[in-house]
């Protein structure tokens, strides 16, 4: 029996899978059952930050492997501690909560609005945006702007409002109408189709949030982790989130989410209030922190020089509408349907997804560039 086929027997059909299967990888290659290769620009969905198989995080991860694979929250361990500080290190944030994933970052998140809400006695609403994606769980779902994700899983968790992303009139009667307690947003809508907030917007969420003692919570599950061009994507906006959820690309290939916690909310969870058996698993922070230690300055100018050489070679091609998105996390707007540019590129060898009508590209940050350069032309092909 072929794996394709297994896989329609034994596996929920919760995935639309392409007609490709991967078996092996190294950088940013990745190798079919027939030894095709194919550059890939999806990264597993931003989450091989830097590529398959790299040899400084593979250490780092067996190393942690062999020697303590993991141990339940009831003891103290090292890469916990050493990945929490570095984060707060690098972010002023003030603590770290970990969970395995990004719907469980902004779960954390969600809780730690609520409880201070609810010490305060006050709205325990939560404001989100239209077209956004927080999550899969019921709680996440609820908090995710988009009716299509919704339908069939009803009743969704209580106590989330949506307004649409970059109206700030709208905004402000949200505050009006809800007085919410905290506002929750992507700084770029991933899994909305790679849009951009603009500047002006969460400057008006920033107000607003200070004048209403409501707490800012940025979603960087997608764009977080360097992929922006800067550690965090919020960090591009001039604000200082109350609360900064994060996976994907944390782990750099392994399941870990973050929910970092800032000076208002540090306290907010007391012991019980909050738990995860596999939470802050010692390889999959021991990946994390070579990921996270990694990602300076240099790194991150390296993200800006790829993200510009990507803009420079796609805008103005033939069959290419637009080019949105930050650092390496973009969408481009085709003439042709995406899903025939996507097929188009695999024939070819090169792996990109959609985002709603756009083709996303979220190559690994250290991609090299001729490798990158090869790709952009089996794109640009592929759009006329
Ligand atoms: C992918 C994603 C999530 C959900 O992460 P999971 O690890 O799939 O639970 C949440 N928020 C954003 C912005 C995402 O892109």
């Amino acid at each position: 029996m072929t794996t394709k086929t297994k896989d329609s027997l034994f596996v929920a059909n919760t995935y639309k899978r392409f007609p490709l299967q991967l078996v092996k990888g190294k950088g940013a290659i990745a190798y079919d059952e027939n030894g095709k290769e194919y550059i890939d620009l999806a990264s597993g969905i931003a989450v091989n930050t830097f590529g398959y198989a790299d040899e400084e995080w593979t250490k780092a991860v067996i190393e942690q492997l062999t020697t303590l694979q993991h141990t339940s929250n009831l003891y103290y361990t090292d890469p916990c501690v050493t990945l929490a500080e570095l984060l707060c290190e690098k972010t002023g944030m003030k603590k770290v909560f970990f969970g395995n994933s990004g719907a469980e970052a902004n779960e954390c998140a969600v809780k730690a609005a609520r409880k201070y809400a609810e010490k305060k006695g006050r709205s325990t609403t939560i404001l989100t945006l239209l077209q956004s994606f927080h999550g899969r769980t019921l709680t996440t779902l609820a908090a995710t702007g988009q009716e299509g994700f919704h339908k069939d899983f009803l009743p969704l968790t209580d106590g989330f409002v949506h307004t649409p992303a970059n109206d700030i009139e709208a905004l402000e009667r949200a505050f009006e109408e809800h007085s919410p307690c905290a506002v929750m947003f992507e700084v770029v809508q991933g899994e909305g189709g790679v849009n951009p907030l603009n500047y002006d917007f969460v400057q008006r969420i920033k107000e607003l949030c200070e004048k209403n003692d409501a707490l800012m919570i940025a979603d960087e599950v997608q764009i977080g982790n360097g992929r922006s061009g800067k550690l965090y994507g919020y960090m591009h906006y001039d604000i200082t989130p109350d609360v900064v959820t994060t996976a994907k690309g944390l782990g750099g290939g392994l399941p870990i989410g973050a929910c970092l916690l800032g000076e208002k909310v540090q306290d907010v969870f007391t012991y019980g209030s909050h738990g995860s058996t596999f939470g802050a698993n010692p390889v999959c922070c021991a990946g994390a922190v070579n990921i996270i230690s990694r990602l300076d300055d240099e790194a991150l100018k390296g993200v800006t020089d790829r993200a510009e050489l990507i803009r420079n070679a796609l805008i103005g091609a033939e069959g290419i509408e637009s080019v949105s998105g930050l650092g390496l996390m973009m969408g481009i707007k085709t003439t042709k349907p995406a899903g025939e540019v996507i097929a188009k590129c695999m024939e070819n060898g090169v792996l990109v997804i959609s985002a709603k009508d756009k083709v996303r590209l979220l190559p690994p940050l250290n991609i090299p560039t001729d490798v990158l350069k090869k790709a952009l032309a089996v794109i640009i092909d592929a759009c006329k």
